[in-house]
């Protein structure tokens, strides 16, 4: 049963690799003088989405949320492997998920190779491998100080769309209609990430809510950032509800956005353009790294803003 399911709803053609599905293990020759980067994420019902979910929706977002870490790298995307646990064999159900996956997947590139299918409660775990050429991987440990802070895209729509779902902020359904695609169907910046191979000197996914990932750039750089509000790129329906500090908190510190942050010298701003508009995606700056640590945010007239909280923390009670 369990093989007449991975052959039915997992087995597809890779020409991307020696050896796809079917065997031990896959086979994959890299792309010689390339190097790899790969990065898995868990998927938990409950935890990242709920049994109500669509599972098409389920199928392009988790394996969007692995491919956000290859653009987050500034990897290529090759091959993926899907390990799921299912409560029980719903054909019409994994059948929408199939569908969902493989549209992602036909969209990057990126070839299913293998992985590994049991029965349990509903969790899905994704492993991706790109592949960078050596040297030019956008880690988060190369920010500089005086380098431009940009972010791609908008910002804060899916942690809206979330408080919205959740009941802690009510919005009219015209207006949610306009934030719940971010939720639910994230587009990862994979183009965008490799034309910033040898511009930006450090990238992140805000998977997490932007304060806490540039956080960790700040971290890993050994260095601070100045961070405007006013300049923060958010969908027009959004500014609607800035005046309620809810929203505020999403835009500054909510999760699943899946846009890049990254850090640029200033003189390369044109080169950073030229290379959004080449990846199709807007970017914006929304700050400057500094020398000194410590991440402010500050109003449009300079004045330092308080914030509370800095990104989701999944041990947090
Ligand atoms: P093994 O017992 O050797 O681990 P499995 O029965 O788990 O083999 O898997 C058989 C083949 O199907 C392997 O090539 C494995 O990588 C692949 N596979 C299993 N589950 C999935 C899945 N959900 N998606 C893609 N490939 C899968
Ligand atoms: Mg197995």
């Amino acid at each position: 049963m369990e093989f007449d399911l991975i052959a039915r709803h997992f087995t597809r053609a890779t020409p991307g690799a020696v050896l796809g599905v079917g065997d031990d293990c896959a086979l994959l020759a890299p792309t010689p003088g390339m190097q790899l980067a790969v990065s898995s994420d868990m998927l938990l019902e409950g935890h990242h989405f709920s049994p109500q979910d669509s599972p098409a929706g389920l199928g392009h977002k988790s394996l969007a949320v692995n491919l956000s870490d290859l653009a987050a790298m500034g990897a290529t995307p090759r091959w993926t492997t899907l390990a799921i646990a299912l409560p029980e064999e719903n054909d019409a159900w994994l059948t929408a998920f199939a569908r969902g996956f493989f549209r992602m997947a036909d969209q990057h590139g990126i070839e299913l190779v293998g992985g590994d299918t049991t029965r349990g409660a509903l969790t899905l775990s994704i492993t991706v491998i790109g592949e960078v050429p050596p040297g030019q991987a956008l880690r988060r440990d190369g920010a500089q100080a005086g380098d431009d802070v940009w972010v791609s895209g908008v910002i804060g729509s899916a942690a809206l769309a979330l408080a919205y779902r959740q009941g802690r902020l009510s919005m009219g359904q015209i207006d949610a209609a306009k934030v719940l695609p971010a939720l639910y169907l994230p587009t990862p910046r994979v183009e965008l990430g490799i034309a910033l191979r040898g511009i930006a000197t450090s990238a992140i996914d805000i998977s997490d809510g932007l304060l806490g990932d540039l956080g960790h750039i700040l971290e890993r750089s050994h260095v601070g950032a100045t961070i405007e509000f006013a300049a923060l790129p958010t969908l027009p329906v959004v500014q609607n509800y800035l005046h309620e500090a809810i929203a505020r908190d999403c835009v500054l510190a909510g999760g699943d956005d899946y846009e890049l942050c990254f850090t640029a010298p200033v003189d390369r701003r044109d080169a950073v353009a030229a290379a959004a508009q080449s990846a199709g995606v807007t970017v914006t700056r929304i700050g400057r790294i500094s020398a000194e640590t410590g991440l402010t945010v500050v109003d449009a007239d300079g004045q330092p803003l308080p914030f509370e909280h800095t990104g989701y923390d999944h041990f947090a009670a």
